[in-house]
């Protein structure tokens, strides 16, 4: 059997439900189903989720929050109209919205996440009432029902491994299971929703408890593309990719399915396809352990992400201090900053460190307990940086790849900060000057595609 999840643009509106629906009737194995909550039906819309994050800020601040009860049970109240439901479905939603804020509790640390999972949860009922009318054998199901089980790290949770256990129970369900996504319940019995976009999270470990032959995520866009539209015009659609391709890829920026999504899957082996609701007889990119034919491309795909910055700490003799980088992140650690990279010379070491990190505060203390503790000759600090990524399991089988990469950066005058290749070559990263981003990922692009 199969697990499909529909993201928050596929299940937005009435018109996008009929197709979700045809979706799902189109393959008798498509049994469970998960849903995301509304999302935006056009550029200037409100995902549901968003304001749910509104209405809990201003209940938490007592503030009026009618309208804001209103608009979101709107977005239900429209859809269940829209496609012919009785009234009576959605009068429960909106008390239900609104009894969210009578057992407001400021100290309960898990009451953002209630107000988070209602756009989920409710859409799941609605979802199923629809399915239901139209004659479908489908009904709702909770995830404390279906056995998820996650951490007690509010709106950060994990999924504890008894989970798979408890959901394999269903893998035989007659009926088709409709799941509401982002959340599931610690062994306590509170609701506790993963990182945002977590539906994805959801889909994933579904297929891996009740062992899924494929785990399908439908969102709006055709797949995963070799680099972004934003620097590419109509960048080629890349039609399969191994699990650990897509991590490199998603690490610098491929926004399309959830980091934290990938593990549950490729634990239990199981291949993801993304696939387009608007366009589904459009194959997809299909993600799996490896490849069906023998040589896999060189590059499967170019992606980038801004907002990093470089920190460079110059010593003479570094090489011969024995325990100076474990020092050095001895510091990151007691500040809590994580890094990315560390490029070293012989009397140099960088880190490349995401900026979103450092407050210009954090900053200070960073550079002045390197300064203390490490006592360098020089130490430097540059913003803006990209990190360009060069993705593909058939560079290790190929020679010059790094060669033909760099010449093409090198013919566009952009200069390297720096430059690493993992040792299992599948990926090659470039750091470089934040504002060559656009021209860098475009001369890499039609390097290798095209
Ligand atoms: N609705 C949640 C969010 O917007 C989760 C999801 O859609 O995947 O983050």
């Amino acid at each position: 059997m199969k697990v499909i999840k529909f993201g928050g643009s596929s299940v937005a509106s009435a018109e996008q439900l009929k197709k979700v629906l045809a979706i799902v009737q189109d393959d008798a194995k498509r049994r469970f189903v998960v849903v995301s909550a509304p999302g935006k039906r056009h550029s200037e819309d409100k995902k549901v989720t968003d304001l749910l994050i509104a209405y809990y800020e201003k209940a938490a601040k007592n503030q009026e929050t009618t309208s804001l009860i209103e608009e979101i049970a709107e977005r239900y109240g429209s859809i269940a109209q829209e496609l012919g439901l009785d009234v009576s479905v959605c009068e429960a939603f909106a008390s239900e919205i609104k009894s969210l804020q009578k057992d407001f509790d400021e100290s309960d640390p898990y009451i953002l996440d209630r107000f988070l999972a209602t756009g989920e949860n409710l859409n799941a009922q609605l979802i199923a009432a629809y399915f239901q009318h139209e004659g479908v054998k489908a009904r709702y199901i909770n995830p404390k029902e279906l056995g998820i089980l996650v951490t007690d790290e509010p709106h950060n949770a994990r999924i504890l491994e008894e989970s798979y256990e408890k959901m394999y129970q269903w893998h035989n369900t007659e009926e088709i299971l409709v799941i509401p996504g982002f959340f599931g319940y610690t062994k306590e019995g509170q609701l506790c929703t993963f990182s945002r976009g977590g539906s994805d999270i959801t889909g994933s470990i579904v297929a891996a408890g009740v062992k899924a032959e494929i785990y399908e995520n439908f969102t709006d866009v055709d797949g995963i593309f070799a680099a972004t539209p934003k620097y590419i015009h109509e960048p080629a659609l890349i039609e399969q990719l191994t699990y650990r391709e897509m991590r490199e890829l998603s690490y610098a920026g491929f926004t399309v399915f959830h980091d934290e999504a990938l593990m549950p899957s490729f634990k239990a082996k199981i291949p993801v396809v993304i696939k387009n609701t608007n366009n589904p007889t459009c194959t997809g990119t299909m993600i799996k352990e490896s490849y069906d034919r023998e040589n896999p491309n060189r590059v499967v795909g170019v992606a980038s992400d801004s907002g990093f910055c470089s920190i460079t700490i110059n010593k003479y003799l570094l090489n011969r201090e024995v325990g100076f980088v474990r020092r050095v992140l001895q510091i990151l650690e007691e500040l809590n900053i994580s890094f990315e990279h560390m490029p070293s010379g012989i009397d140099t070491v960088s880190l490349i460190l995401r900026e979103s990190q450092l407050t210009p505060e954090l900053e200070k203390v960073l550079l002045k307990e390197i300064e203390e503790r490490i006592c360098p000759d020089e130490l430097e600090v540059e913003h803006d940086i990209s990190v360009i990524a060069l993705v593909g399991e058939g560079m290790k089988f190929h020679t010059g790849i790094t060669a033909e990469s760099s010449a093409a950066l090198a013919r566009k005058n952009i200069n390297l900060r720096m430059i690493s290749q993992g040792a299992d070559e599948r990926s090659i990263i470039f750091a470089i000057c934040g504002k060559q981003e656009r021209l860098a990922v475009r001369s890499l692009y039609y390097t290798f595609f095209d």
